[in-house]
């Protein structure tokens, strides 16, 4: 099948030939018309094929490049389907036993922009962020389908009109997945995101390790994940707060799940009011708030509110307490969130160490050519 043609102008080719996916609206001479597909052929000003890329009209980013190359290539049913396949096959071996779910297609991190598919069981929730990805539905349900997922759910953006449901066979809203052999239920029409933090998989293992007798404040805890693994950790105590109501119930059957319920507390609040006003202290607190800012001129008002969260988690810290500290902004790069972090550490007057630094789970790999895919900064720090 031939796609319509999109030229790049003079001189804009460079990242593009640095396997950078993205093209901006200014590097464009002009835009074709597509069909339902959104699929063009990308060649620069010289006509020389670059590669092959979904046209997204109305964004700054006009088109994002799934496939490099030279050489006319062919993009079918077949091409999708075995793009989706061999993710499949390589997530799988990143996967250990006692765990059934992860990210199976990482947008740009999998060489498929605007699409994420998480799996849950037999159950597979999927994102479409672009019209591209959209159109292709019926054919990455078929995929899904084919590698034995039996249920596939749509979670569109707010800002599409995009159906949110069920392609196909209507699946059960609650599953309870299995992770590190921790038992978990997930919302996955109602819950945040896809359903669960996938994300923080590696994390939340690395945190386990260190809780034996600890007494743990787990804040932002969604659904009690690192809530969870501290407690099979041996924490003596769990609190977890979360603004949202549904959440803490959530973490409160996750809990009872895993046979933990005597020793774990959920708490609805806003951290910001929760944190400033306790004196209580903790040997260990996790603080993984949601993404601050969702654009670069919010950078200064995101950086206030993660050194505000800081501060207060360094001031009711034991001497010699571990704070497991994260900012999913796509905005903040891993070197200020450093600073911002020790910003706080100067203010509260304590001496800080960092033990590790942190980032997204394999099944969220970064495309080295993408650095804006590199989200999740994390540092696990000792307070003295
Ligand atoms: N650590 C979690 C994921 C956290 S996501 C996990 O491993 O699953 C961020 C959470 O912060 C969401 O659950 C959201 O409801 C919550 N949140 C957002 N603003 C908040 C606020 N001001 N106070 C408390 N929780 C908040």
């Amino acid at each position: 099948m031939k796609h319509p043609r999109l030229k790049i102008k003079k001189g804009k080719e460079k990242s593009l030939l640095r396997f950078h996916p993205w093209i901006f609206s200014g590097a464009v001479e002009s835009l074709p018309e597509t069909g339902d597909d959104r699929i063009v052929e990308i060649v620069d000003y010289q006509e020389k094929l670059i590669g092959y890329g979904f046209i997204e009209y109305k964004s700054q980013i006009v088109c994002r490049i799934f496939e490099f190359s030279q050489y006319p290539t062919t993009v079918d049913e077949s091409y999708w389907t075995q793009k989706i396949h061999q993710a499949y096959t390589f997530k799988k071996q990143l996967i250990q036993d006692g765990t059934n779910c992860f990210r199976l297609v990482h947008a740009e991190g999998d060489f498929l922009p605007g699409l994420i598919i998480d799996v849950y069981n037999e159950t597979a929730v999927i994102q479409f962020r672009t019209t591209g990805t959209w159109y292709l539905k019926e054919i990455v349900r078929n995929a899904l389908l084919s590698l034995g997922y039996q249920y596939i759910f749509s979670k569109s953006p707010a800002y599409s009109n995009w159906t949110q449901g069920w392609l196909g066979d209507a699946g059960p809203q609650h599953t309870t997945v299995m992770e590190n052999g921790l038992k978990f239920s997930v919302d996955l029409i109602k819950g945040q995101k896809t359903g669960f933090f996938l994300d923080q998989r590696e994390n939340r293992k690395l945190l386990s390790a260190y809780s034996k007798n600890k007494k743990v404040l787990n804040c932002f805890s969604y659904t009690g994940g690192f809530s969870i693994y501290a407690l099979v950790g041996g924490a003596t105590h769990v609190t977890s707060v979360d603004i949202s109501k549904d959440a803490i119930e959530n973490a409160t059957k996750n809990a009872e799940l895993n046979e933990f319920t005597a020793r774990h507390e959920g708490i609805a609040a806003d951290c910001f009011d929760f944190l400033r006003k306790k004196t209580e202290q903790y040997d260990l607190i996790i603080l993984d708030p949601p993404a601050f800012c969702k654009d670069i001129r919010s950078v200064p008002q995101a950086s206030r509110g993660y050194k505000d969260i800081n501060l207060s988690a360094m001031r009711i810290i034991e001497k010699g307490g571990l704070i497991f500290t994260f900012s999913c902004s796509q905005h903040i790069s891993r070197d200020l969130f450093q600073k911002i972090v020790f910003g706080a550490a100067a203010d509260s007057g304590r001496k800080v160490r960092i033990l590790h630094q942190l980032s997204q789970g394999p099944d969220h790999p970064i495309n080295i050519y993408h650095p804006e895919g590199d989200y999740l900064k994390g540092l696990v720090l000792e307070v003295m």
